[in-house]
């Protein structure tokens, strides 16, 4: 009979138990059954199936295994450590505890990343050598997705190097574990290098190594994958379709993605958030609201994602009445605005100039806001100049953010600090970044040259042909100077002199990787830089004049959206 509802197990239990039977041959099936069904089914019960597996006075490892998935896999998953411990050193010597196997491991290690026990892991990581096992596959397959997951890829890394044997999972799991990490160039090395050793991508893989080719507007290496995809007839899968699309929206090559969208047949949810997020960011509002619509006809269920997808849309085009007006329509379609939802209409507001607005909508929200919409808010009152608003709201922030681990936030208030001449405050701030160990992260863009990305920093050396690039800048910035190109020295939060905040200014990221792509690039082509902060606005008048005094098209796209510079114009209409 198969177990369908706890019921049924405990009626099966008593049974067991009334017949007198106990955990042996005649009753082991029964006992199997119902212990899988209680630890494993979403319909079962933890704590009944560990009460099972106590009764059992010689369980095998299989219970204690599952039992460990079990932990693994639900809201606590810290349980499957004392499980583990127990399994080490059982309280009671005489009851028959088993050893931990080959597939124990992989599921202490999942409870371990998925609780963010990483010392934990380390010391099963120590484990797993001195038990013999650590040649194993399946195991090695664990640890690199562990320390991936805990941040830490370069030790996945080691695990990966010193496998015996690795398969297109242990392959996947580590260009996966760079991706997720945001070194998306790694990955795509080590992609690279996994075909170079034979081994055949799967799916999986493809959606990952697209997802770094979008991270660094690899547009040829995305476009070689895609021609693999067809080549594979990969095409068929709804998570490489979606990984395409946003490879080439984020890439700037939302033709692209329109016909990757095409050619999908079974759409799915993603496929479609995708698409609308790609236009959105590309400032193709209407044509997002457009797919929007067509999305409803079609029998696809909405869901949060593409709502964000579409109330960004609406943010990008300043269409504010009507962002406003589907917000407040959400409620019919029965969806709860989550909070990135109440984010884009704060911006919309912000971005309007309506700072009172968007304070108040803040105050109303029925859930918490959180440190990102206060920022969003205090960055409009200080591109506005309100500075009686974001005075008032920074000391707010403060009090909210006594032990914010928001990086955002820091970075904020040593913003308003420096615009408002408060050095002392940006300095101490500052310091509090430092002793709760959250940098800022470095602005950093990046560009594709022949198939290969190079990364700039701001006044890096660190690049190949630092040096060149630094003179072709000030040859571009010569240039430019004499098409009327003035600093805005105004973007330079450092007490420091005019002159030495322009030289600080001019060695910004992209500036460094535009040169770069005027010395490599072939005259007339694109050029297009992925940058992961926002750009500044010296920066972005720097690239409409580039535009018009090189001749030549520009796709920069930073952390918020998409900038066509040409010929001394940006598609965003300078409100970014
Ligand atoms: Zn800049
Ligand atoms: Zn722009």
């Amino acid at each position: 009979m198969e177990i369908t509802s706890m019921t049924q197990a405990m009626q099966l239990h008593a049974r067991i138990l009334k017949s007198g039977g106990a955990y042996d041959s005649t009753h082991a099936q029964d006992f199997h059954k119902l212990f899988t069904f209680s630890a494993l089914s979403p319909a079962g019960d933890l704590n009944y199936a560990r009460h099972i597996l106590r009764t059992l006075h010689t369980p095998n490892s299989f219970y204690y295994n599952t039992m460990i998935r079990a932990y693994s896999d639900s809201p606590d998953p810290t349980h499957a450590f004392a499980l583990f411990l127990h399994m080490q050193n059982p309280d009671d010597p005489s009851v028959a505890v088993p050893q931990p196997d080959h597939f124990t491991y992989p599921f202490v290690l999942k409870a371990c990343s998925k609780s963010g026990h990483a010392r934990f892991g380390k010391q099963i990581h120590g484990l797993v050598f001195k038990s013999g096992v650590g040649s194993d596959r399946y195991i090695n397959n664990a640890l690199i997705h562990f320390y991936s997951a805990s941040g830490d890829p370069s030790l996945a890394l080691k695990v990966f190097d010193k496998m015996p044997d690795r398969d297109v999972v242990s392959w996947t799991s580590i260009i996966d574990g760079f991706v997720d990490n945001e070194r998306p160039i790694e990955a795509i090395g080590l992609f690279t290098h996994m075909i170079e050793n034979g081994i055949e991508p799967n799916e999986v893989t493809v959606a990952s190594v697209l997802r770094a080719c979008a991270d660094t507007g690899a547009l040829n290496t995305g476009k070689r994958i895609h021609s693999f995809v067809k080549e594979k007839d990969f095409s068929s899968n709804a998570n490489v379709s979606t990984a395409l699309i946003d490879m080439y929206a984020k890439c700037g090559c939302i033709d692209g993605a329109l016909q990757v969208f095409d050619e999908t047949i079974d759409k799915d949810v993603y496929v479609w958030t995708a698409i609308i997020a790609g236009l959105a960011s590309h400032g193709l509002c209407m044509k997002a609201i457009e797919f929007f619509e067509d999305m409803k006809k079609s029998d696809v269920k909405m869901d949060e994602r593409a709502i964000t997808a579409v109330l960004s849309a609406y943010r990008n085009a300043g269409l504010v009445s009507e962002g406003l007006s589907f917000f407040r329509r959400l409620k019919k379609h029965k969806i709860r605005p989550t909070i990135q939802h109440y984010g884009c209409i704060v911006d919309m507001l912000t971005r309007a100039g309506r700072l009172k607005d968007a304070e108040e909508f803040i105050r109303k929200m029925p859930i918490e806001p959180d440190a990102v919409l206060w920022r969003t808010l205090i960055w409009g009152c200080k591109l506005l100049g309100d500075v009686e608003r974001s005075e008032r709201l920074v000391r707010e922030l403060e009090l909210l953010n006594m032990d914010s681990r928001d990086t955002g936030s820091y970075v904020l208030l040593e913003n308003v600090y420096a615009a408002t001449g408060k050095w002392e405050e940006k300095a101490k701030t500052r310091e509090l970044m430092y002793q709760r160990g959250l940098m800022k992260p470095p602005a950093c863009s990046r560009i594709e040259i022949e198939g290969v990305v190079h990364e700039f920093t701001a006044g890096d050396s660190r690049h190949d042909e630092a040096t060149t690039v630094f003179e072709k800048l000030e040859e571009v910035e010569e240039r430019l100077r004499g098409e009327g190109y003035n600093p805005i020295v105004s973007e330079v939060l450092l007490e420091i002199d005019d002159d030495e905040k322009a030289s600080q200014l001019l060695h910004h990221s992209e500036k460094l990787a535009v040169s770069f792509g005027l010395m490599k690039s072939s005259p007339g082509s694109v050029i297009r830089i992925v940058k992961n902060l926002r750009s500044c606005e010296d920066c972005h008048s720097f690239m409409k004049l580039i535009s018009k005094v090189y001749q030549r098209d520009i796709i920069v796209r930073d952390r918020i959206r998409f900038h066509h510079f040409s010929g001394g114009n940006c598609s965003c209409g300078d409100h970014w």
